[in-house]
């Protein structure tokens, strides 16, 4: 599938994906879609390009930047800009197959593309970011469009650096359009796009819950990882709903709650704030609620959990880890990023699945569980079309909605296309894969 000699992301999401469609009666029943999964498996276009940009001391600075254009059978490709200093095109081309699928799921009209930066924005003053931005936009704004490729957020991309990105465009281009989503409230962005990713796993979390006859969210444990947008609204959703959060992290270690109380809404405000300044959570007074343990993740020193919603980046949860999780009671994994869990970490999900009753691990992945933040965007699209700003009830409404759907899609793809034994949880990475894939494959 993949054309250069190491695409490692891209290989782990291909073979993740392809595997479970393998395992599945599909092609049996639809031979013509083993066509489909190899055109599926190389991008429309990719453009790739130079960034150059002037520094706040005068010094010319470069970087590499990229747009994956993977999919356009089901609409305009969508997905977001990702900055960080590890971004490669086996990350971007990863990020943008499983963008297909994501967005397919949510039954919105878009295709699928990933796009970024090996530019990191830690320690870049604003001024410089603000160049950063007109710099990388200069070229990207030839190849993209509202009805083109509407690319938003990821990792190093919020909404500060929309903005910035959306006047250059407008600059380049004299158009004011709907060419980027995840835009400020006063200039076409959508209410509840910043908090939708979060609320999105949470709501779609509720349904497993749900399904295992456990009725909601009060008085579960919940150990999420990261601190960025989506770790931050799925810890304020988990405590709205009444259970309660013990970890967060960030890239140099965790910080895991050490009283009862867990971590406390204005924990989690403090905490954004902090990070808007690229702060790390080390330097957090943590006083006698909390401990900060360099060099970890949660998984291990969590404690004992009902669920865990890794939501930092790709890879997250070791096969280790994994089995950590499971000693330590927790009994559903729901992923806030993309690509959280290693394929040896599902391989102990999956066969833990099967284990009927108390025991067994439930796992959802990201193109399920956190297709609620694209699918706002999707929202915002409609409404930049309409030229109408929907309110947060109306939305939030919507979003409840998809991620139900997305939920229903996973259970009744897997018992269609997969053996589901007396007592087993269905698949919600095989029925997910091959609901997501089965109607890009059509469209295609
Ligand atoms: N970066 C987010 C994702 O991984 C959102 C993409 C978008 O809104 O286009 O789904």
């Amino acid at each position: 599938m993949s054309n250069l000699p190491a695409e490692p992301e891209f290989q782990q999401a291909f073979h993740e994906l392809e595997s479970t469609l393998k395992n599945s009666s599909l092609f049996e029943k639809n031979p013509e879609y083993l066509t489909a999964l190899k055109v599926a498996s190389i991008p429309e276009r990719i453009i790739q390009f130079r960034i150059v940009w002037e520094d706040d001391a005068g010094k010319l600075q470069v970087n590499n930047g990229f747009r994956v254009q993977f999919n356009s059978a089901l609409g305009p490709y969508k997905g977001g800009l990702r900055f960080h200093p590890t971004v490669n095109l086996s990350i971007l081309k990863f990020l943008g197959f499983e963008q297909i699928f994501k967005n397919a799921l949510t039954g919105l009209n878009m295709g699928g593309g990933k796009g970024g930066a090996d530019f990191d924005p830690k320690g870049k003053s604003d001024a410089e970011i603000r160049r950063f931005c007109y710099a990388f936009m200069r070229e990207l704004s030839r190849h993209i469009g509202a009805d083109t490729d509407v690319p938003a957020g990821d990792i190093g991309v919020g909404a500060r650096e929309v903005g910035f990105m959306f006047g250059a465009y407008k600059q380049y281009r004299n158009e004011f359009v709907g060419v980027l989503t995840g835009k400020g409230l006063t200039w076409g962005g959508s209410l509840i796009r910043p908090e939708a990713t979060g609320y999105g796993l949470v709501y779609y979390v509720s349904h497993m819950l749900k399904y295992l006859g456990k009725s909601d969210y009060s008085g579960k444990t919940v150990a999420i990882s990261g601190s960025g947008n989506v770790a931050q609204y799925a810890a304020l959703k988990c405590l709205e709903l009444g259970a309660k959060v013990v970890s967060l992290s960030d890239s140099k270690g965790a910080m895991i709650a050490t009283s009862d109380a867990g971590f406390a809404a204005e924990d989690i405000e403090k905490i954004a704030a902090m990070k808007l300044k690229h702060q790390s959570l080390s330097s957090y007074d943590c006083a006698d609620k909390f401990k900060y343990v360099e060099g970890s993740r949660p998984w291990t020193i969590c404690g004992k959990v009902d669920i865990a919603l890794p939501c930092a980046t790709q890879n997250e949860v070791s096969g280790e880890e994994a089995t950590a999780l499971k000693e330590a009671g927790c009994y559903l994994v729901a992923e806030g990023s993309n690509m959280g869990c290693t394929l040896e970490a599902i391989n102990v999900f999956e066969a833990s699945r099967k284990e009927a009753g108390a025991l067994g691990m439930w796992y959802a992945p990201g193109k399920a569980s956190n297709c609620g933040g694209v699918a706002v965007s999707g929202l915002e699209m409609a409404q930049n079309s309409q030229r109408l700003s929907w309110t947060s009830e109306e939305v939030d409404e919507k979003l409840k909605g998809i991620m139900a759907n997305v939920f229903e899609a996973g259970v009744s793809t897997a018992k269609e296309y997969v053996p589901v034994a007396e007592g087993e949880r269905p698949s919600l990475v095989a029925g997910s894969n091959i609901a997501g894939f089965v109607k890009t494959a059509k469209a295609m």
